[in-house]
């Protein structure tokens, strides 16, 4: 037994998936009456998609800088923190211990399949708390998330600090990179060829501008990118979406992000000289974490001035505080402005 094995679901380490139609195909076929498709293209998409997404994933690869058997390609990285509770936690038994605060979904995903979540605050200004979460720990302790840069404090944690937890920790870590293009600290996804127990979760939702089409990453040991693929729905990227993105991949998003972080050190210098903001978080993502003077009466002036924001005041560790996400240079001067109105 490999030192993941043990801590996999029995009844998934036996998992059968299911095997779709072009899975058995042999040869090269030009008549397809194999999986009761309509002969008919429509708007081209009669077709069930690649369920393997070959060429996507070659593209993905390159990109990365990975071999395709470390990569799992999902319906959002939302398909890929679901999958880690279905793969690793017995209902109703096993636990995960996750950073607070953090990204919403590892509680609802966990709440769903019935599985506990641990939450271990961050220490001052956010920092890791190691030990403690360590500590939280038990024998059915599975999981550990990491959020780096963290959603919505929006600081990266350093890397050694991180896989000193890989290290360390008796469990799958699991590390959400979903904004690591916005940071200097990098990605540690090359890490996954070292430690098979860490699986890092990245996204076309955020730097790559493509949210609409939903498509998340998953880097890990090939072991359990084979897992994650036995256990998801066969056809989970749609034909468009691993179309759309192959060919939006022809164009670098390197301005866009240059622009994206140039503008969020201008909001970073800016918000603080106006009187309704107390304290602006040093961010490493694409969005900020600003403390107020009253954040529901900020929340709903900005609203009246046709801009929507977080409003993250009620989540632990953040009190008064709301998340703006950076905008074009247009729509943060709109910001400003409205901020700079609120009485
Ligand atoms: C936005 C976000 C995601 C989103 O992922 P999808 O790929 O759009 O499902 C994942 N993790 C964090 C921390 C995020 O903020």
């Amino acid at each position: 037994m490999n030192k993941i094995e043990k801590w996999v679901r029995p009844n998934i380490r036996s998992l059968s998936p299911y095997s779709t139609a072009r899975d058995e195909a042999q040869g090269s076929p030009d008549i397809f009456l194999d999986a009761n498709e309509s002969p008919y293209p429509g708007l081209g998409y009669n077709r069930y998609p690649d369920p393997r997404q070959k060429s996507l994933k070659a593209r993905v690869s390159a990109l990365k800088g990975l071999p395709v058997e470390n990569i799992f390609l999902g319906n959002g990285s939302d398909e890929a923190i679901d999958l880690m509770f279905r793969i690793f936690c017995t209902p109703g038994k096993d636990n995960a211990v996750a950073i607070v605060p953090s990204y919403g979904m590892y509680t609802v995903a966990a709440d769903i399949n019935d599985v506990q979540v641990r939450g271990v605050p961050l220490g001052a200004d956010f920092s890791l708390p190691t030990e403690a979460l360590l500590e939280a720990a038990d024998a059915n302790t599975k999981l550990l998330f990491l959020c780096s840069p963290n959603n919505p404090s929006g600081n990266a944690f350093s890397r050694e600090e991180i896989l000193e937890l890989v290290r360390r920790f008796q469990g799958i870590v699991v590390l959400d990179e979903a904004y690591a293009d916005f940071s200097a600290k990098g990605s540690l996804r090359g890490e996954v060829l070292e430690y098979p127990n860490l699986v890092v979760l990245q996204t076309f939702s955020k730097a790559y501008g493509m949210a609409g089409l939903r498509l998340g990453m998953a880097f890990a040991d090939a072991y359990v990118i084979d897992l994650m693929n036995r256990v998801k729905y066969p056809y989970n990227i749609s034909q468009a979406a691993q179309k759309l993105v192959l060919k939006a991949l022809d164009e670098p998003r390197d301005r866009e992000i240059a622009e994206i972080v140039a503008q969020r050190e201008r909001l970073t210098a800016q918000l603080p000289e106006l009187p309704c903001v107390l304290k602006v978080w040093p961010s490493d993502a694409n969005f900020l974490l600003v403390q107020v003077t009253d954040a529901d009466a900020l929340y709903a002036h900005l609203l009246q001035d046709g801009i929507i924001v977080r409003n993250r005041s009620r989540v632990t560790g953040c009190a008064g505080c709301l998340r703006f996400t950076v905008g074009t240079p247009e729509e943060n001067d709109r910001l400003l402005q409205s901020l700079k109105r609120y009485e």
